[in-house]
């Protein structure tokens, strides 16, 4: 569902991405791991379409997000990402704000957009907060408001970059159940995360980048015997 074939990118004279190659399962969860600066963010940000690769190739969904004709519509209505920032409208209820996409891309009845506003949020554990605003939700809640935005336009893959990571513990526990639940139910995922634990826990398959490669991968038992001394350091450096 998500493949990637020799994938080069630079930023101006720096290359990021050397080469890289993966490929995720329909209802597979890929943990991305590696230190900061291996390309993580930006392979992610490739799948997307957020940037533009230099060489290889990336097919999503059946979309060939190399090409130049690309229908970005189209891709996008099949990917959901989720970042570290949560990027809520301030000025919009959170309900507003998750049937935002859905009344404008998909030209959903106000109706329609609700009730799957209303289910996404159910799943995310907020319910209770559709009319309030961003800021009245503590940070934890914001990224679940922001999950269930991304749920609402009923993606085929969900990519998460640390979405975590601007938490403390107990709202990070929160976040990470949703996910969990939402892996349980069948959701093709690529997440970025430092999350050493939660990885190991439901990653079907780890990829550990490595200046810009593909470094080390296979199922989440890598994590426990790496097989690199990159890896074995990382994992060292992380638990
Ligand atoms: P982290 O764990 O810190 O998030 P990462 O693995 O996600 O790291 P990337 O964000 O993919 O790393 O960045 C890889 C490299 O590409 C870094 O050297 C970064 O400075 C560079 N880079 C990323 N985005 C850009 C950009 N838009 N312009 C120029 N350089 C960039
Ligand atoms: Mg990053």
């Amino acid at each position: 569902i998500v493949e990637l074939k020799d994938v080069k990118k630079s930023f101006g004279s720096l290359p990021v991405l050397h080469g890289v190659s993966f490929t995720v399962e329909k209802g597979d969860v890929m943990a991305l791991i590696g230190a900061s600066g291996s390309g993580k963010s930006t392979a992610l940000r490739c799948i997307d379409r957020l940037e533009t690769i230099d060489s290889g190739t990336i097919e999503v969904c059946g979309h060939k997000v190399h090409d130049r004709d690309l229908d970005l519509r189209k891709l996008r209505l099949d990917v959901g990402i989720v970042f570290q920032s949560y990027n809520l409208f301030p000025h919009l209820t959170i309900e507003e704000n998750i049937t935002l996409a859905p009344r404008s891309v998909k030209k959903m009845d106000k109706a329609g957009a609700r009730e799957i506003a209303r289910e996404c949020l159910a799943k995310v554990g907020l319910s209770e907060k559709a009319d309030n605003y961003p800021e009245q939700l503590s940070g934890g809640q914001q990224q679940r408001a922001a999950i269930a935005r991304s749920l609402a336009m009923e993606p085929q893959v969900m990519l998460f970059d640390e979405v975590t990571s601007a938490l403390d513990p107990k709202l990070t526990g929160e976040v990470l159940k949703v996910i969990e639940t939402l892996a349980a139910s069948g959701m093709t995922m690529i997440m970025v995360t430092h999350e050493m634990g939660f990885a190991r826990r439901i990653a079907d398959q780890v990829v550990f980048m490595h200046q810009g490669l593909v470094h080390e991968s296979g199922t989440s038992g890598t994590l426990t015997e790496p097989a690199t001394p990159e890896l074995r350091e990382f994992v060292m450096n992380d638990f």
